[in-house]
C-alpha cells in the first residue's frame, strides 16, 4: 500500500476489539441502566419506559414525550436492536 493510500490517524486509536473489557460493564440487566431521551433529553430508568409490542418487534418509547428510544425485531432470524432515540445509555461502575 502506498503511503498515501493510509488512513491518516492510523497511530491514534486502535480497533472496536479493544473495547471489549469495558462493555462488560454493560452486559446487565439494562432495565436499571439510565437512558437519556434524544428527543427530549429528559433522563429515566430504561425499565420505566413504555413498551409496546403490538409493533412488529418491540417498541420502547420516552416516558416523557412518547418518542421512539428503541426498536427490537426479528428481521430473517437476526435480532436486530435500533437505539437511535437514546442518546446515552448510564449503568453504574462496577
Ligand atoms: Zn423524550
Amino acid at each position: 500500500m502506498d503511503s498515501a493510500d493510509q488512513h491518516p490517524h492510523d497511530h491514534d486509536h486502535l480497533d472496536g476489539n479493544a473495547l471489549a473489557g469495558a462493555l462488560e460493564q454493560f452486559m446487565v440487566d439494562l432495565t436499571s441502566a439510565r437512558c437519556t431521551c434524544a428527543h427530549c433529553g429528559s433522563s429515566s430508568a430504561l425499565g420505566a419506559a413504555l413498551l409496546y409490542t403490538h409493533a412488529p418487534g418491540m417498541v420502547l418509547r420516552c416516558p416523557t414525550c412518547t418518542s421512539v428510544l428503541l426498536c427490537l425485531s426479528d428481521q430473517e432470524g437476526r435480532q436486530v436492536l435500533t437505539v437511535d432515540g437514546i442518546r446515552q445509555f448510564a449503568v453504574t461502575s462496577r
